[in-house]
């Protein structure tokens, strides 16, 4: 640390990605991307704005905007664009927790680390035995709400009518659902914004939009909202979100067959996943997400981690309370599972 840093800053712990070896050959399972490339119509269009690098891009990332509005079914006032949803999420921390922030003891890191830079007060919430989030223990919060869902690393999903439950009884609290995982299997609160006055939802084209390397990501709210956090970006950085990325948005986005299709098939390898991971002997939670949460009754996470990683497999473990003898692992493709459940069985049969 050199003599220049803001005191208020030396003691921050910044969130801690997961590894991204370059040019190795890992069987790469450690942070959610997508296992397959975007749509081919990405690369087409973002070849073509390559011409057109001289001059700055569009600050309101209109056309994604649009885009986006229709594949919702909002307006495009209830829609902001940013530079992944980390982005998002630093802009509602900084901006709309003045009462504080009220989240899962176990859910995406990022948001004690969000707390700390803005220096928003956090309320750690406890899940349930299981993992389970209850939503009663969210009721009348002491600030604004943030829930991911699914959450992360669990891949556990709250129901609508859960989260319904949850902003009925927060009608002076902002409820922020990170949906970042929402296209794998569970259900987006987008129409509840209908209803509630109360409500933003955040989303990436990080996962299921197989476009994690280009950082896009979004808000949807209500057009009041929307330009609360808009007065926070344009001072912030305007040009948030560079024209390749723009471009490739919003192809992304007419080519919906294609995300379908992937989507399903991360969906089907995924439940192929936790079958055979089960029949290894491992415990599984019930993930909506493109990852699985699992743990060996015997094997300790931190052992099999780094057994994996020997192997040339790369999942996530975290050295976190409660969930330090579990591992997170992405699903890929059908050929990188197989290689995983290889390593497994080599590993499960040594170690008994
Ligand atoms: C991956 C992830 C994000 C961030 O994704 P970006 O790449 O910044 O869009 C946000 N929330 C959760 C829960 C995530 O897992």
């Amino acid at each position: 640390m050199s003599r220049f840093l803001n005191p208020m800053y030396a003691s921050l712990a910044p969130y801690q990605p997961g590894e991204q070896p370059q040019g190795q050959n890992f069987i790469k399972l450690n942070t959610n991307e997508n296992p397959y490339p975007p749509s081919p119509l990405v690369a087409k269009a973002v070849n073509n704005e390559i011409e057109w690098l001289q001059l700055y891009n569009d600050p309101t990332s209109s056309e994604v905007t649009m885009e986006l509005a229709r594949t919702l079914g909002v307006t495009p006032e209830q829609v902001m664009i940013t530079n992944g949803s980390d982005e998002a999420l630093a802009f509602i921390f900084q901006g709309l927790c003045p009462q504080g922030a009220v989240f899962a003891d176990i859910t995406y890191g990022f948001y004690p680390v969000y707390c700390q830079l803005y220096g928003v007060r956090p309320y750690v919430i406890p899940l349930r035995e299981g993992f389970v989030l209850e939503p009663k223990d969210y009721y009348h919060g002491e600030g604004t709400v943030v829930l991911a869902n699914p959450n992360a690393p669990t891949g556990l999903a709250l129901s609508l009518k859960q989260i319904d439950g949850i902003l009925s009884e927060n009608v002076d609290n902002l409820v922020v659902v990170d949906e970042a995982y929402v296209d794998f299997g569970a259900e987006t609160a987008v129409p509840l914004l209908k209803q509630y006055d109360n409500l933003m939802v955040v989303g990436t084209f990080s996962k299921s939009r197989s476009m994690a390397g280009a950082r896009l990501g979004y808000v949807v709210s209500n057009p009041s909202l929307i330009s609360d956090l808009q007065r926070i970006r344009f001072s912030f950085n305007p040009y948030n979100v560079n024209r390749m990325t723009q471009a490739a948005a919003i192809a992304a986005l007419k080519d919906s067959l294609y995300f379908e299709n992937c989507c399903k098939k991360i969906i089907d390898t995924r439940e192929n996943t936790l079958e055979t991971l089960e029949r290894f002997g491992f415990e599984t939670t019930d993930s909506e997400a493109n990852f699985v949460f699992v743990r060996h009754p015997e094997i300790p996470g931190e052992i099999l981690y780094k057994m994996l990683r020997e192997e040339g497999i790369l999942v996530r473990w975290f050295n976190l309370p409660r969930i330090s003898n579990y591992l997170r692992i992405s699903v890929g493709t059908d050929e990188q599972m197989n290689g995983l459940f290889c390593a497994l069985e080599k590993i499960v049969n040594k170690t008994q």
